[in-house]
This record gives C-alpha cells, structure tokens and sequence, in this order.
C-alpha cells in the first residue's frame, strides 16, 4: 500500500504525540518532523529515527549540536502530500502562505482561529464532511472533549441547551516558563467563555454557554457539564449511550482526581501517560427534569492525538467512513 506522506511542523507537546500516532498506523507515515532548536526533544526525536528538518537560518546549529538535520522547513513541506501543523497558538496562521504555495494540504490545531481553515474537525461530528478537503483545524482539548458527549446526546435524545464550567489546567507539565503559580484565575474574566462558540464550529445547531477558570495543575482540565434534553430519559439511558462511544471512558474503582487518572494512564503503559479518551465519572451522571450532569476529565496533551490521525484520512481519502476509520486510530494506539 502506498502511504500518504505526512510532515508534523511543531514538534512540542502535541506535535510529538500526532508524529508517534501516524507512525503507529498503516496507511500514513512520517517523512520529517521540525524543531526550531536542537534541544532535547530534538536528540530524542533523531533517536526515535524521525527525519529532521529546521529553519534553514538555523541548520548551522544542528550541525554544531551534533543532530543531524534533513533540510529546511521549506524542504520538508514539498515532500508531504498533508502537513500536521503543531506550532504554537497564533504561529500556524503563518505558515499558510507556505503551504499553499507548495501545493499540501494542511491541518491546523485548536489554537487556531476557525476560519483560517475555514472547517473544524471532531471525528464523531463530522467526518464525512472532511473528505478530500484540503485545509483544516482540528478543534482544541476542550472543544474535542465537548463534541464527544454532546454529539451522541443530541442524535439520541435531543440537546435543548448546555451549559459547561471548565476548570482548566494552567499549563503543561513541561511549561516551565507558567509556573509557578498559587491562584485560581477566571479566564477571561468577561462571561462568557470562548470554549461554548468554538463548539459550535462543529456543532452550530446546538445552544452552548461556557465559564471557563485556570487552576494551579498541570495535569488535566476538568468540565462539569450540563445539558438540557428534549426526551425524558435516566442516568442509565445516559451510560448507555456514552458506554457505546470508543473514546469516552468511565473511571471508577476509587479514581477520585485527575492526579489517579493520570496514575492510572501510567499503570497501563499508555505511552507519555496518554489519555485520548473523555474520562467520565459514570456516578456523577445525573438526570433531574430533563437536565444532565455530570463530570469529565480531559488530558489536554493526548485527546486530540487520535483525532488529527482521523482529520488525515478523510482529507486524504483513505478511508470513507468515520466509524471505521476510527477503529483503525484506536487499535493502532491501542485504545
Ligand atoms: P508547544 O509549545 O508544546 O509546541 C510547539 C512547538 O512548535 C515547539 O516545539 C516550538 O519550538 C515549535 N515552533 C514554534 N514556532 C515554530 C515555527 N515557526 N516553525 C516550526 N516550529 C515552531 O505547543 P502545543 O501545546 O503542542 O500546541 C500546539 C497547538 O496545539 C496549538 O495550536 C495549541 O493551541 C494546540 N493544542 C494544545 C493543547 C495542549 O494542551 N498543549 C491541546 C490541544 C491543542
């Protein structure tokens, strides 16, 4: 089979994750991956055997650091047939021009307006619609870990409105330059959130309001969500339907945080302590007068992995139908 030739442009924290993903399943692989620096993540990257490519005013550096370097950035986009682009927040926009004139398709991430791409991604919502297309976002940790529980709810039961309170975590666990920090901090403080909107970016039928507040962990977000239903229903009819989504995930058997969500992630040698699922605590979901409750963690470094290894099939056409190009993400992570 011929694999569609990916390039990752970021290597940081979710740029590492969508490389090692690709290279995990059987249709796509990796023809290079950037690093600005020669930095430790570039050692290990070289380590793992992934070709790298770097600003070409900074090729020089790698020579001197002893990290062999394939070319420059430029180089490695014209190799691709899709670029993952896992810059930070606000730098992939600049990365357009580049792309464009070099004929790839691209993939930005949540940190991204939507309209640079002009289509955001969630794998349950809305795969089909992703087919060949050329450019776009894959919604961020938060906006990913809404679109999973909203999307089932409302094709089973109807959603009238949600209403969601983000504790978010103030930075990931290697962002030195956050920390450290003893406060809780409402962000934005003007009501409300961005998070409701962006949802909408996928799922623009649906009635959404958000409150959002960074709190001193690194470790993961936590949501508690509420959703107004159009059918009666009961907690069970609930489970059920959040049972039948491969990536959502009930924690139990004394799980009472995120720090033993991540302990566990451990415990079963997920690579990195991923966790791509929604994690939901089945005894938090409550239904009273048509209103649902209930809590989710999300791992802000990994649940958008799977879904960017999807994003690449449909626009690369590898595969017509989400159900089953979802199952072919899982079983190559290993979910
Ligand atoms: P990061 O800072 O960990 O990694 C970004 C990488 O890009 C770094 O290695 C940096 O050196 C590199 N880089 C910077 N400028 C570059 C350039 N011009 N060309 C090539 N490489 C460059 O950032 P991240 O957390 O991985 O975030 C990447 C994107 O993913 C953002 O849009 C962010 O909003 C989104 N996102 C982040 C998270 C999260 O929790 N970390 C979750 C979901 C989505």
């Amino acid at each position: 089979m011929v694999k569609a030739k990916i390039a990752v442009n970021g290597y940081g924290t979710i740029g590492k994750r969508v490389a090692d993903a690709v290279k995990a399943q059987k249709d796509m692989e990796i023809i290079g991956i950037s690093k600005t620096k020669p930095n430790y993540e570039a050692a290990v990257a070289h380590q793992l055997g992934y070709d790298i490519y770097a600003p070409a005013a900074n090729l020089g550096a790698f020579e001197k650091a002893g990290i062999p370097a394939a070319g420059s950035i430029e180089e490695m986009v014209e190799k691709a047939d899709l670029v993952v682009d896992c810059t930070p927040g606000g730098v992939g926009e600049e990365n357009k021009a580049l792309y464009q004139k070099a004929g790839v398709k691209a993939i930005w991430q949540g940190g991204e307006e939507h309209e640079l791409a002009g289509f955001s991604f969630n794998a349950v919502c809305n795969y089909e619609k992703a087919l060949g297309l050329d450019l776009v976002r894959v919604v961020s940790c938060n906006t990913t870990g809404l679109c999973r529980v909203i999307y089932p709810v409302d094709r089973e039961l109807g959603v009238k409105k949600v209403r969601v309170t983000l504790a978010r975590r103030a930075a990931d666990p290697n962002d030195v330059k956050k920390g450290p920090i003893n406060a809780i901090v409402p962000d934005p403080i003007k009501l409300p959130s961005h998070h409701g909107p962006d949802v909408q970016s996928v799922l623009p039928q649906i009635k959404i309001t958000s409150a959002a507040m960074k709190i001193p962990t690194t470790l993961m977000h936590l949501h508690t969500v509420n959703m107004e239903l159009n059918t009666d229903c009961t907690a069970e009819d609930i489970k059920e339907i959040f049972a039948s989504q491969s990536r959502i995930h009930f924690v139990g058997q004394g799980i009472s945080s995120t720090a033993e969500i991540m302990e566990y992630a451990r415990d079963i040698q997920r690579p990195r302590n991923d966790m791509w699922e929604n994690c939901i605590w089945p005894e938090s979901i409550t239904v009273q007068e048509n209103e649902l409750y209930f809590f989710q963690a999300i791992h802000q470094e990994s649940i958008v992995v799977p879904e960017n290894v999807d994003a690449i099939r449909a626009m690369m056409e590898l595969e017509s139908d989400g159900a089953k190009s979802i199952k072919k993400t899982n079983k190559a992570l290993g979910l």
